[in-house]
């Protein structure tokens, strides 16, 4: 096995996705010294949203955002913050087709899976679709290859087309939160309601911002009668 994977690298060398170098021996496509750079969060965070809080806060704290807005999803965990070699990875994974990427980052957000939703008994992995048209611009969804995978690796089913989306929203990178909420709106559909009625979800994204996209997804499953929606994202924004 070891001297089947050493040839391997000398056929496919494997490089790492944060710093370009030579990825881990062990396998995966991070280094050893990527992978201690990694900005893991923790806490004090948002009890709902799981965004990072400065400074200490108590257990049940909830930012403000979620106070004003309360989310439609149950909880919000995220592995990392969108920074450093974590979003060079990212990026590659999103814009480069870098699809080999997808067994790393599994790992990362079904780690965050356990750390965060442990006891909770999930029934269905969800993700966030991608427009029809920006689909085969991009010839992927990056969040539908994470869902899969994580789907797989926890024996979990996957809603692969009962969450649509019916509009191609424009980019959000520039809008506030509120702007984004208003954007978001009416952008998914459901199509197979009787597959999500009483189903416990666990909805997969990359990178989580505000959470205006992860809750309207949200809301939709809602809708059609998911007992609960459970985001959990690589990183977080
Ligand atoms: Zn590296
Ligand atoms: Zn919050």
């Amino acid at each position: 096995m070891a001297i089947g994977a050493s040839l391997l690298d000398v056929i496919l060398p494997r490089y790492c996705a944060g710093c370009g170098g030579n990825a881990a021996p062990e396998g995966g496509f991070f280094c050893w010294p990527c992978r201690q750079l990694f900005p893991v969060i923790t806490d004090p965070f948002c009890a709902l949203c799981g965004d990072p809080a400065d400074g200490t806060v108590s257990m049940a704290y909830h930012c403000a955002a979620c106070r004003e807005h309360p989310p439609y999803f149950d909880r919000a965990r995220s592995a990392l913050r969108y920074r450093g070699v974590v979003k060079n990875a990212l990026q590659a994974f999103k814009y480069s087709n870098a699809v080999w990427l997808r067994g790393d980052l599994a790992g990362l957000v079904s780690a965050c899976v356990d750390v965060h939703y442990a006891g909770i008994p999930l029934d269905a992995v969800a993700f966030v679709p991608l427009h029809p048209r920006k689909e085969r611009e991009r010839s992927f969804n990056q969040s539908q290859l994470l869902a899969t995978e994580l789907a797989k690796r926890r024996g979990l089913s996957l809603l692969r087309r009962g969450l649509r989306r019916v509009r191609d929203t424009p980019t959000q990178t520039r809008l506030s939160a509120g702007a984004r909420r208003v954007n978001m709106t009416g952008a998914f559909e459901i199509r197979d309601a009787d597959w999500i009625v009483n189903r416990l979800f666990l909805l997969v994204d990359d990178v989580m911002t505000t959470g205006a996209t992860v809750n309207e997804c949200a809301r939709v499953l809602k809708l059609a009668g998911a007992a609960g929606v459970y985001v959990v994202s690589v990183a977080r924004g």
